[in-house]
């Protein structure tokens, strides 16, 4: 039996249009919700990304600040840029598009910004807090997966997940998504041995390694459900992790690549500026 498209697509537009509807509320009030994405450098694809989260937020109605910097610029000026949004009020969320050129520490710019504008979730504090189960701003894509599972209404408690990539971006915040939600998980990366028999035993199975159809039929147990973070570019288009056409007669759920995980991150990005905006506006820094 074929599984379950989970339509990424789908959902993040009603994502957007309550985040939209919640935006013209506070606009109501006077507060437009802001959000500022620093590009430094001229990598095509992020270029692509950092347009995308600018049209999305032209989409819902917020504001959006894009400053674009080149390759060269020193971590001094990008850290003096951040400095100056931390305390422009017209800015809820800053995000700085990865990756940075390689004389830029990535670890110094995120704790640079603000923890309650921190709308992509990689600030220390706000990882320590998702960690010890505390309110916090949730990284995007984490977020985005485990809000699809649950609009698709799947179990979450109680499952075996499996995460393979233990990335400071997905892999591990989703982990600590999982279980947050009590499910038993196991996370497994490039030296994992004997790989397949650790994906066969997976209720969930949450592929995020970058590289193109690793996972194939023979690693999916029957009835998964089966979430596809995993984005390569190729001249024949996106690629996932999963090598979708034989994995889907076999999954209950999956996602596809793209139309999956991808859409979700930009609405949970909307969602969590929304969020930084709606808190800022009522007095209280953390939502
Ligand atoms: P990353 O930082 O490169 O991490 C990849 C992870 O996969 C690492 O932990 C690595 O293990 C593991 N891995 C690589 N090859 C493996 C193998 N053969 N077997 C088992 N594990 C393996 O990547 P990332 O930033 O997490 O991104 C992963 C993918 O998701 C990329 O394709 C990226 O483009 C995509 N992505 C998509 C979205 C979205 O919105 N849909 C958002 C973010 C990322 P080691 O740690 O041992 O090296």
């Amino acid at each position: 039996m074929s599984a379950i498209i989970m339509d990424g697509k789908a959902v993040s537009a009603l994502v957007r249009e309550e985040v939209k509807e919640r935006a013209a509320i506070l606009a109501s009030k006077g507060v437009k919700p802001g959000l500022a994405v620093v590009l430094v450098g001229d990598d095509p694809a992020s270029q692509v990304y950092v347009r995308q989260k600018e049209k999305a937020c032209a989409s819902v109605g917020f504001a959006s600040f894009m400053r674009y910097l080149p390759a060269s610029t020193d971590e001094r000026e990008l850290l003096d840029l951040i400095d100056g949004l931390n305390s422009d009020p017209a800015v809820h969320g800053i995000l700085v598009q990865l990756p940075l050129p390689k004389h830029i520490d990535k670890d110094r710019v995120a704790e640079a910004i603000g923890p309650e504008k921190d709308v992509d979730g990689f600030h220390p504090i706000n990882v320590g807090r998702l960690t010890l189960g505390i309110e916090t701003m949730e990284p995007c894509t984490p977020k985005g997966i485990v809000y699809l599972l649950e609009h698709y209404g799947i179990d979450i408690e109680g499952k075996r997940a499996v995460v393979v990539g233990r990335s400071n971006i997905v892999g591990k915040p989703v982990s600590i998504l999982l279980l947050s939600r009590n499910a038993t998980v196991t996370v497994c990366h490039s030296r994992t041995k004997d790989l397949p028999s650790v994906t066969r035993q997976a209720d969930i199975l949450v592929a995020a390694t970058g590289k193109p159809k690793m996972i194939t039929s023979s690693m999916v147990k029957d009835g998964a459900v089966v979430v596809d973070v995993g984005i390569t570019r190729t001249q024949s288009g996106l690629i996932g992790d999963v090598d979708f056409d034989a994995v889907k007669e076999m999954a209950s759920y999956i996602t596809p690549v793209p139309g999956g995980i991808g859409p979700m991150t930009i609405a949970m990005l909307l969602l969590n500026t929304l969020k930084a905006a709606e808190a800022c506006a009522s007095g209280s820094m953390r939502r």
